[in-house]
């Protein structure tokens, strides 16, 4: 080991080989050793429209050339402006504002604080926050407190504040959740409702309806209680809509936005906010103004390749091509769920997602590393979350391509 580089979520006393991986192109990436290996996860969600989108280097190349970083408390810049009005144009209203970050996790830290900050600054003395069972959120402090306790989170478990956590909405079982949020919104002090609205992702891939979100959000207002959509995964096209809560027909109180804003190429993030909750820090009161800001906030690039990424969702077929995806990925779930050991074949838009059964129990937990290695010697960029095996591509993946994940998802589960 002659790397001092330390990797996210890597056990690096296993030894498991870590590809150096060169450049990439639309649905490849490229190693040093000469291997072109299909990235069946869009590079972990984020990859949108495929690796190096033209416009989008483009845009980032023209944008060096002008402004690089400008501190954003009390300045701004038009990458910024031009990003959030667009923003607010094609997102529902009444989301009217925008305030900058750089990552998903930092998005839903400003969605917390926000609400928070809503009702301090009205002088409700309101603080609970309210989740879902099995949802991820992030990992810094805030956003591990309001995702699932776990193995991943165990070490830190003493310093993770309280939150009240309401049953996932199972088929079937929807009457529980739905009972549950509304005694926990009943007791008074909720402030808000976080939720990624139709799948949870890093929780297992798991679905539930359209129906019982909207009832989630009639529920939370009835009671005032703020509707959070974590929508860093769920956002620009990946359930088959632009966003998740559009299939739901509601919009939220506060929305947060990430992963493929910039079509993955750059970070950013922006949490979104109808205008009470603006309002309640607008005043003449220096105390009442928004504490949070990051060094990059806003960065100037990253706005341009945002703004990128929203020309390409103007002027090309994104969706149509997002459904022909999705077309084509349930006809691969169709025959993956044909498999003997496969069940709980499922999909949303572009995204599919099965489990794979395993014959002896101590097993399932070594599951999900075995099949990630036999897939990156297939040349495919899967990384099982537990026994679930899910493929999420960027939406320019050619038929070829796409064929060659179902079939390496068959033939390493045939192995088993
Ligand atoms: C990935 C993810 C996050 C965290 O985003 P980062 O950019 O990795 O910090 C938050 N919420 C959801 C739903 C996510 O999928």
């Amino acid at each position: 080991m002659t790397s001092p580089v330390w990797h996210p979520f890597h056990q690096h006393g296993l030894g498991e080989p870590i590809p150096l991986v060169t450049h990439a192109e639309g649905a490849a990436i490229y190693t040093a050793d000469g291997r072109r290996i299909i990235d069946a996860i869009s590079s972990w969600w984020v990859t949108t429209h495929g690796h190096c989108h033209p416009r989008i280097m483009s845009a980032i190349r023209e944008q060096t050339e002008r402004l690089d970083q400008l501190i954003f408390a009390g300045w701004t810049h038009e990458p910024a402006e031009n990003l959030a009005a667009e923003l607010v144009r094609i997102t529902p209203r009444p989301l009217e504002y925008v305030f900058f970050s750089d990552s998903g996790s930092t998005s839903v830290e400003v969605a917390l604080k926000m609400a928070l900050g809503y009702f301090h600054n009205r002088g409700e003395p309101r603080h609970r926050i309210i989740v879902l069972e099995h949802s991820y959120h992030g990992d810094t402090i805030g956003g591990m407190s309001v995702g699932a306790r776990g193995v991943f989170n165990s070490a830190y478990a003493p310093l993770l504040f309280d939150v009240e956590t309401i049953p996932f909405p199972s088929e079937g079982a929807e009457q529980a959740t739905l009972d549950a949020l509304d005694r926990a919104c009943a007791k008074g002090d909720a402030a808000a409702f976080i939720v990624e609205p139709l799948i949870l992702g890093a929780g297992g891939m798991l679905i539930y309806s359209a129906k019982v979100l909207g009832q989630m959000r009639t529920i939370c207002e009835s009671h005032g209680v703020l509707f959070i959509a974590d929508e860093v995964m769920t956002a620009w096209g990946r359930t088959g809509s632009l966003l998740a809560c559009a299939q739901a027909n509601i919009v939220p109180d506060i929305l947060c936005l990430s992963k493929g804003l910039t079509g993955g190429s750059l970070p950013l993030a922006v949490t979104m906010a109808s205008p009470a909750i603006f309002a309640a820090h607008y005043s003449t009161d220096r105390t009442l103004q928004f504490f949070h800001s990051s060094s990059y906030t806003a960065n100037p690039i990253a706005c341009a390749a945002a703004n990128a990424n929203l020309v390409i969702w103007r002027e090309e077929p994104v969706l149509e091509r997002i459904s022909e995806l999705s077309k084509r990925q349930a006809a691969g779930l169709e025959r993956l769920s044909a498999h003997p050991i496969i069940i709980n074949p499922r999909q949303l838009g572009t995204i599919i997602a099965v489990d794979v059964t395993a014959r002896e129990d101590g097993y399932l937990s070594e599951l999900g590393p075995r099949l990630k290695a036999t897939f990156t010697y297939k040349d495919i960029l899967l990384r099982p979350l537990g026994n679930t095996v899910y493929v999420m591509p960027p939406y320019c993946i050619d038929e070829s391509d796409l064929a060659q994940v179902h079939d390496a998802i068959i033939a390493v589960v045939d192995k088993l």
